[in-house]
């Protein structure tokens, strides 16, 4: 016989087979097998506030939302979203042709990718990178071309050792080709905790419009940006707004993860096409907690600032820990990440580290590495989460600090 039969044909076909199960799933898992504190998945161990929790409750018990909402998102959404983006960047977007909402940025980013891309674009991703991209790249049968962002010593911080990470942007430059069609982008960084500066969006925004390229841009940690660190949309620069697809989400900005409200804000065309992929994705999705983001994204400016410092608090707990437990602990700017070099604990591999570290110290982190098409370049940084609230994380340094003797 000829040729494979159909049973000795992998089931999962070739353009997934690389991904398997993610590390979220897998170190989630981890966590609630051993009983360790979960540093690993990014979601807070507090839900948002109370009264958009109660306006959630409101719309079920209304009826609102409870049938297929409107395939784009419901209109109060639409405007709220709109009115946000005016608000605090002083962009402007109908609700009605410029605003898409989809089941969390994930679907945003898939959606994106499927509807912008055709076979073997090329799309330019920050690496390390947030893992759907890679998937959903794949998946709209791109290919990704990585640029690496690197930690630099320059700004090291005092006592906990190093700096930011950067984006190298003759790197960037040079991974363009007549081949790449889109820019991924993502800021504040997840894992690394950077927030691109505005010198380093000019270039990225002037290159877009030098080679005439579209630009998705993830933008879910928007309101978490710490110090003197400031969030800049990519959109709000010169020739960006008719290129640029900016991705939002509720789960971080108001602590509901498991809600998966996000949303699109682009040109029409731009729109059109990311909902041409949504609408055979999900169709639509958490029609209730539509009504309840509609609400939150009115909450005021006081709700963001207070969420700001709070956060802020918790990185600074779990930033000193770390230093003192003998992580090289990076700066973080923005998100709610901490990525570590376990180099100075005489380790080199994360993914090992990581596997061990709940009998070791009864904790999960995310080894960097899965982030990485140069795994080598990721394998000794570890992340750590600090949405938690602060006794775990007192209690996650304590049992860390057990690792250096
Ligand atoms: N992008 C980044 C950078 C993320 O960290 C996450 C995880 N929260 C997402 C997208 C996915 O967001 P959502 O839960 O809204 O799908
Ligand atoms: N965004 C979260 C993180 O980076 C996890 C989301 C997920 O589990 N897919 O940890």
């Amino acid at each position: 016989m000829t040729g494979m039969t159909s049973t000795a044909r992998p089931h999962l076909n070739r353009r997934l087979a690389e991904f398997g199960t993610t590390i979220f799933a897998e170190m989630s898992a981890l966590a609630a097998s051993t009983g360790s504190i979960n540093l690993g998945q990014g979601f807070p161990d507090t839900d948002g506030p109370e009264e958009i929790r109660e306006a959630a409750v409101r719309a079920l018990r209304d009826g609102r939302g409870n049938q297929y909402p409107p395939g784009p998102g419901i209109p109060e959404l639409r405007t709220a979203i709109a009115a946000h983006q005016l608000r605090r960047y002083g962009l402007s977007y109908d609700p009605d042709t410029e605003v898409l909402v989809t089941a969390g940025a994930t679907e945003a980013i898939a959606a994106s990718l499927l509807g912008l891309l055709e076979p073997g674009d090329e799309v330019v991703a920050l690496e390390p990178y947030y893992d759907s991209y890679a998937a959903s790249i794949a998946m709209a049968g791109g290919r990704r071309v990585p640029v690496t962002l690197r930690p630099s010593t320059e700004d090291a911080q005092d006592g906990t050792g190093g700096g930011r990470f950067r984006l190298d942007l003759d790197e960037l430059r040079a991974a363009v080709t007549d081949r790449t069609r889109l820019l991924l982008i993502n800021t504040p960084h997840n894992p690394t905790g950077t927030v691109l500066t505005r010198t380093e969006l000019a270039a990225i925004a002037e290159l877009a419009v030098e080679r005439d390229l579209l630009v998705v841009t993830d933008e879910v940690y928007e309101h978490l940006v710490f110090d003197d660190a400031e969030h800049i949309p990519l959109a709000t620069f010169p020739g960006m707004r008719e290129r640029t697809v900016t991705i939002g989400s509720a789960g971080k900005t108001y602590s509901f993860t498991g809600w998966k409200v996000g949303w699109v804000t682009a040109a029409p065309e731009l729109v059109t096409a990311v909902r041409s992929a949504k609408q055979f994705l999900t169709y639509v999705s958490a029609g209730p907690f539509q009504y309840a983001v509609a609400e939150a994204l009115a909450l005021p400016d006081a709700y963001y600032d207070e969420f700001r410092r709070e956060m802020r608090e918790r990185r600074d707990i779990l930033a000193e820990g770390l230093a003192q437990a003998g992580f090289k602990v990076f700066r973080t700017s923005g998100t709610y990440f901490i990525t570590t070099d376990i180099r100075p604990l005489g380790e080199k591999d994360g993914f090992a580290f990581c596997r061990a570290l709940p009998e070791r110290a009864g904790v999960v982190a995310i080894p960097n590495a899965v982030f990485y098409d140069d795994r080598e370049a990721g394998a000794p940084f570890v992340r750590f989460a600090f949405c938690k609230r602060k006794g775990v994380l007192d209690e996650a340094v304590t049992r860390l600090k057990r690792l250096a003797v």
